[in-house]
């Protein structure tokens, strides 16, 4: 058995993720180190990998914005383009997410060496669930940024990933009502010609739950909108325990806000990156989850209710089990949301307001 330094690494990472397993993992290494000719040269690098592990990445230099993946563990399949890769690589001294295993400076060389970008901007839509802006300038000519709107909820879908890129939904009391979640997952027969259409047999046996980005639970005012969000494409290949833990929990909190504080909320939501793909490549596994809750000051005044002080919650998490229940460990700003996915969340929002609320953390 060979021990190389980047499978050392690999460990040492998780040990960083799961500072609690370390004693375990120090004995799973130790036992891997007997029966080695070679111990003596192992344990040393050990040590020093371990001890490397268990502080912070060091950062090269501050005051720059990095994705949330860094507070983590980044993987490339956690960017959208190589560019980004190669800023974290750059940003942190002795490349602490192995993002270069070759070595030769470049992180990540099989991502694109940068992202299509934006499509041009489209006119504002009258569309109430796009207030507060079109996060892709989404709209029918590109079908990787393909905009759908309904009456519950509207949405960016991207053909070839077999997922919306995201989801912006209205939610205050008029949405909730006493209707059953319908449970009637199926395909999207409003795609156009020549899109493939989801199935959610496409989703069996591959480990991964049917995620609704738009909860079921938002959407309880009618049958009719609570089948809404059961198209398969407000739906998202979502690690079990996030869906059934802190993402549970983070749609439970927000309903809250309307439920006992009568708030009125703009949310949106949606994946990124690339951890797998299921039904032979047409469903693509997103390794990253976020979500951002906008709380209105007043409710009733669409846009012009977001002030500085509007309080905004923002969620980006790792799309895998065995994360903390909390979703409040993975709060983070809109600004690195949107380094991160490339879109320009609250654009319809003024720019000054947009500056001071996507840096804040709540
Ligand atoms: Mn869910
Ligand atoms: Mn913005």
């Amino acid at each position: 058995m060979r021990v190389t330094r980047s499978v050392l690494n690999t460990m040492a990472r998780s040990l960083r993720i799961f500072g609690v397993l370390k004693l375990v993992w120090w004995a799973g290494l130790s036992g891997l180190c007997m029966g080695l000719s070679s111990c003596d040269a192992v344990l040393p690098l050990l040590t020093d990998i371990l001890s490397d592990a268990t502080s912070q990445p060091a950062v090269v230099q501050t005051d720059q914005v990095f994705p949330a993946c860094v507070d983590d563990d980044c993987n490339c399949g956690d960017f959208r383009d190589q560019a980004l890769a190669q800023q974290v690589l750059d940003g942190f001294e002795g490349d602490p997410f192995v993002l270069d295993r070759d070595g030769n400076g470049l992180a990540c060389e099989s991502l694109p060496p940068v992202s299509s970008g934006l499509d041009a901007a489209v006119p504002p839509s009258d569309n109430l669930h796009l207030t507060l802006g079109n996060p892709s300038n989404a709209a029918t000519g590109n079908p990787n940024n393909y905009l759908i709107e309904r009456q519950q909820y509207a949405l960016a879908y991207d053909r070839d990933r077999g997922i919306a890129n995201w989801v912006s939904w209205h939610l205050d009391a008029r949405w909730l009502g006493n209707t059953e979640r319908q449970d009637n997952f199926r395909q999207d027969g409003g795609l156009p010609a020549g899109f493939y259409q989801v199935t959610p047999n496409d989703y069996r046996n591959s480990g991964y739950d049917r995620g609704h980005i738009v909860p079921s639970a938002d959407r309880t005012a009618s049958v009719r909108d609570n089948s809404a969000t059961f198209l398969m494409t407000n739906i998202l290949p979502q690690a079990p325990e996030n869906n059934r833990g802190l993402w549970r929990a983070l749609e439970e909190f927000e309903r809250d806000l309307v439920y006992q504080e009568d708030r009125e909320l703009f949310i949106l939501a949606g994946g990124y990156g690339t951890q797998d793909t299921l039904a032979g490549g047409r469903v693509t596994v997103p390794s990253r989850l976020w979500k951002v809750i906008v709380v209105l000051d007043q409710p009733g005044q669409g846009v012009a209710g977001v002030s500085n002080g509007s309080r905004i919650i923002a969620i980006d998490v790792p799309n895998r089990n065995g994360l903390s229940a909390d979703w409040r460990d993975y709060q983070t700003t809109i600004d690195r949301i949107e380094l991160a996915t490339g879109y320009d969340l609250l654009s319809q929002v003024p720019v000054a307001i947009q500056a001071v609320i996507e840096a804040n953390l709540e």
